[in-house]
């Protein structure tokens, strides 16, 4: 198998002798992606010579052995290609920690925000609800005073904060860089509204306070 395709190995292989299917799974939730059924068509090929040699009584039984160990050579070939083509196709779907090195579903367990897994960066919104559920008193303090730190980086700085990953193109970004060293996407912008003042969400079409649409 290919080891140069950098991506997670915790996925199953489906494949049949009808044709080729992976599934990968997401480190954290363990969601399943497959690939698209990928039928292979040399199991056609080996399946006439085997019609053919009932027909003809084993005159062909040497022909068949031989396109038997061919078609397996080559069916070889075709697996590895669909996996690539498989690592390829649901790569989209998954996101690599830059901290804990899991590669985790965009769908669940990705931090966009933070540019890291939820494991490493808890989505902080589900944590209090599961807290406030829960019948633990403390548990709730805990997490109410991990609340009000993130409300402060929120409101006042969060741009600031380090991002872990580029937001364009996801590479790995030193402290306080200015600039994606992979595609140079701009990561501090501080955009005003024009109409209210407000600070701009970088990317913002509108202004979050106001509705104006913003300039940039
Ligand atoms: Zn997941
Ligand atoms: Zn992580
Ligand atoms: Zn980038
Ligand atoms: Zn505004």
């Amino acid at each position: 198998m290919e080891n140069s395709v950098q991506f997670s190995r915790n996925y199953s292989d489906l494949s049949t002798e009808r044709g080729f299917q992976f599934e990968f799974f997401c480190d954290r939730c363990g969601n399943g992606f497959r690939t698209q059924f990928k039928s292979f068509g040399m199991s056609a090929i080996t399946g006439a010579v085997d019609v053919a040699n009932s027909l003809f009584g084993g005159i062909l039984g040497r022909a068949a052995d031989v396109t038997d160990r061919v078609s397996s050579a080559s069916r070889e070939r075709a697996h590895d290609q669909a996996f690539i083509e498989a690592t390829t196709e649901l790569r989209p779907q998954f996101m690599q920690c830059p901290r804990c090195s899991n590669w985790v579903c965009k769908q669940s367990c990705w931090n966009h925000k933070k540019g890291l897994c939820k494991e490493c960066a808890p989505d902080l919104g589900v944590e209090m609800s599961a807290a406030q559920s829960s019948r633990s008193v403390e548990e709730v303090w805990a997490h109410a005073a991990m609340a009000e730190e993130d409300k402060k980086l929120a409101t006042e700085n969060w741009r600031e904060t380090i991002r872990a990953s580029c937001p364009q193109c996801n590479a790995p970004l030193a402290t306080n860089a200015k600039f994606c060293p992979e595609c140079g996407a701009k990561l501090k912008t501080s955009a005003h509204c024009t109409e209210c003042g407000a600070k701009l969400e970088p990317g913002a079409k509108f202004c979050g306070e106001c509705g104006t649409k913003t300039v940039q």
